[in-house]
C-alpha cells in the first residue's frame, strides 16, 4: 500500500511537471526556426516553450530547450540542423521549468554548457554555470547580457542580445496567456517592466516564452492588462467575494479575452495570495528555525530553506513555493500556479523544537491534485 502510495504520488508529480509553466505541449514533429535577425533564430512552433538561437561561425547558443516530452528534444535539434551543423556550445535557460528546460540533458549530452540563475539550484533542471544578478557572454559578434528579473520564478531572467537589440523574455512575458506572476505578485513585474524599458526601445525586437514574436508595445499592453486583472481580483476579494465567485465571475474573465490559452483564472488564488492577503511580520531568526529537511507519511521529502529573507518550500524535488506568513507559525503557499488556498501549519515540540509541519487544503476548487495534504515530521 505504501509502495502504491509512493507510485501515485510520483505519476501526480509527472503529470504535474508536464503540464506546469502553463505549457502548450502539442505534440510536433517537424521544428520551424523563424529568422528574426543575421544570426537570430527563433521557433514559435516547438513542443513547450519558444527557443530561440544564436549562430556564430563556430557553434551555437540556444536560450531554452522546450519541453522533455520523448522526442522533443530530436525534433528540436533536427530543427536547428536545418539551420547550422555547428556545436551547440552553451544553453541559456530563462528559468526551471520544464517546458524551457526540457532538453538540457539531451544538449549536455552533446556538449554544451548549461547556465542559469542560481536559483535553478533548487529545482531538478540540469545546470552547469549560474550567475547571481547579471551574467556577460560575448558570442557571435553579439553582447548577450542575462538579468535575473524574479517573478514567474524565483529563477526567471531575461536575456538581452544588445547589438541586435532583441530580449527575450521567458515566460515574464506570452502573447497567449496572463503568465503566472508568482510570489511576487506586482511588485516582481512592476520591477521586471522598469528593467526591459531601460534596456528596449520602439524598434525592439521582443520574443515570448509562449506565443509569436512581438514588441514593445505587445508587451505594454500585456502589462497594463494583467494590472487591470489584478486590481479587480484585489476589489473583489476586499469584497469578500469567495475564490469560485471570483472564477465564475465574466466581468472578470472577459478583462483577458484578448489571450487565446485562457489560463487567467487558474492563477486567480495565487494572485489574490501574493498580492492581496495581509502578511505577517515575522523576524528572520524565527523563519529560520522552520529551515530543514521533512519526511511526510507518503515516503516524501519536503525541504524548507530560507533565500533572501523568504522561506521556500520545495517538495520532492519538483518544484518550488514560498511560505507566506499569515501568523506565527501558519503560512500561505505562494508562488506555484494551480494550488489553491493551501497552507502549512508548524508545531512545536515540548523543548520548542519545530517538531512537525501539516499541509492543508481547505478548499479545492480547481486542479491541484498533485498536492497531497497532511503531516510531515522535521527531521533535520
Ligand atoms: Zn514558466
Amino acid at each position: 500500500m505504501k509502495m502504491l502510495k509512493m507510485i501515485s504520488a510520483l505519476l501526480i508529480a509527472l503529470v504535474v511537471n508536464n503540464s506546469m509553466a502553463q505549457s502548450s505541449v502539442d505534440d510536433k514533429t517537424e521544428v520551424f526556426f523563424e529568422k528574426i535577425a543575421d544570426n537570430v533564430y527563433v521557433t514559435t512552433n516547438n513542443s513547450g516553450a519558444n527557443v530561440t538561437m544564436l549562430v556564430a561561425e563556430q557553434s551555437i547558443l540556444l536560450i531554452d530547450t522546450g519541453s522533455r516530452r520523448a522526442g522533443t528534444a530530436e525534433s528540436l535539434y533536427a530543427g536547428i540542423r536545418s539551420i547550422s551543423d555547428k556545436k551547440i556550445q552553451y544553453v541559456i535557460n530563462t528559468h526551471y521549468h520544464f517546458d524551457h528546460s526540457g532538453g538540457n540533458q539531451f544538449f549536455a549530452n552533446l556538449g554544451a554548457t548549461i547556465i542559469g540563475q542560481k536559483y535553478i539550484k533548487y529545482s531538478p533542471s540540469l545546470h552547469h554555470i549560474t550567475f547571481n544578478k547579471k551574467m556577460t557572454l560575448n558570442f557571435a559578434g553579439e553582447e548577450v547580457n542575462i538579468y535575473h528579473t524574479p517573478g514567474h520564478t524565483l529563477d526567471s531572467s531575461i536575456v538581452h542580445l544588445v547589438n541586435n537589440n532583441i530580449l527575450l523574455m521567458g515566460d515574464s512575458f506570452s502573447t497567449e496567456m496572463i503568465t503566472y506572476e508568482g510570489a511576487g505578485g506586482k511588485n516582481g513585474y512592476d520591477k521586471l517592466m522598469k528593467k526591459v524599458l531601460s534596456l528596449t526601445n520602439d524598434n525592439s525586437t521582443i520574443v515570448p516564452g509562449h506565443g509569436v514574436v512581438s514588441n514593445i508595445r505587445d508587451l505594454i499592453k500585456s502589462h497594463k492588462t494583467r494590472d487591470i486583472y489584478r486590481k479587480r481580483l484585489g476589489v473583489l476579494y476586499a469584497q469578500g467575494w469567495s475564490m469560485e465567485s471570483i472564477f465564475q465571475d465574466k466581468t472578470t474573465k472577459a478583462l483577458i479575452s484578448d489571450f487565446t490559452k485562457f489560463y487567467g483564472h487558474r492563477l486567480i488564488p495565487d494572485m489574490i495570495e501574493a498580492n492581496f492577503v495581509k502578511k505577517a511580520s515575522l523576524p528572520l531568526n524565527w523563519l529560520a528555525q522552520f529551515s530543514g529537511r521533512y519526511l511526510g507519511a507518503d515516503g516524501l521529502f519536503t525541504q524548507i530553506t530560507l533565500i533572501d529573507g523568504k522561506l521556500q518550500m520545495r517538495r520532492a524535488g519538483s518544484f518550488v513555493i514560498e511560505l507566506k506568513p499569515l501568523s506565527k507559525n501558519r503560512f500561505d503557499l505562494v508562488g506555484f500556479p494551480f494550488v489553491q488556498e493551501e497552507q502549512v501549519s508548524f508545531t512545536f515540540s515540548k523543548n520548542k523544537q519545530v517538531d512537525k509541519m501539516l499541509l492543508q487544503i481547505p478548499n479545492r476548487f480547481v486542479l491541484n491534485s498533485w498536492i497531497v495534504e497532511g503531516e510531515s515530521k522535521k527531521i533535520l
